[in-house]
C-alpha cells in the first residue's frame, strides 16, 4: 500500500476505536437486514477497516463490503458510542478509489488510466 492510502486508512482506523462492538446498530442497517452477514453490517465493516489498517487484509478485500454500504448512516444515528461511521466511510472510499485507479477491475495486469474504466495493457518485457 502506498503512503497516500496509508494516511487515509489510518485516519479511518482511528475512528473505529470508538466502536464498542455492542451491535445496537445492526437492526438499523439495511444491508445487514438483507444479507444477514456480519461483513455487511456496520460493526463488520468497522472491524474490516481496522484489520485492513493493521495489514491483515488488503484494501481490495475491504472494497466489496464498503462498496455495498448504502451510506445511509442509519447506523450512526443509533450508535450509543457516537462512532462517526459516515466520516470513516468517506475516508475508506478515498482509499478504495485511489487503489482502484491503479488496479483494473478485471485483473491486476492492467492499469485503469481513465474514469471510463478503459484499460491498457502494460507491456512487461
Ligand atoms: S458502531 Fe456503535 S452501535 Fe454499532 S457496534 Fe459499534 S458502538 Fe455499537
Ligand atoms: S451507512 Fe447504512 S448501509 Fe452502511 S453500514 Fe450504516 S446503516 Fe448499514
Amino acid at each position: 500500500m502506498k503512503a497516500q492510502e496509508n494516511v487515509y486508512l489510518k485516519k479511518a482506523a482511528d475512528l473505529t476505536y470508538d466502536c464498542v462492538q455492542c451491535g445496537y446498530c445492526l437492526p438499523s442497517c439495511p444491508t445487514y437486514l438483507t444479507m444477514k452477514t456480519e461483513t455487511q453490517s456496520p460493526r463488520g465493516r468497522i472491524n474490516l477497516v481496522r484489520v485492513a489498517a493493521e495489514g491483515h487484509i488488503t484494501v481490495n478485500e475491504l472494497s466489496v463490503p464498503i462498496d455495498l454500504c448504502l451510506g445511509c448512516r442509519s447506523c450512526e444515528h443509533v450508535c450509543p458510542s457516537n462512532m462517526e461511521y459516515g466520516k470513516m466511510l468517506e475516508l475508506v472510499k478515498v482509499v478504495s478509489a485511489i487503489t482502484k485507479s491503479r488496479l483494473c477491475l478485471h485483473c491486476d495486469v492492467f492499469v485503469r488510466v481513465s474514469s471510463l474504466s478503459m484499460c491498457f495493457r502494460i507491456k512487461v518485457s
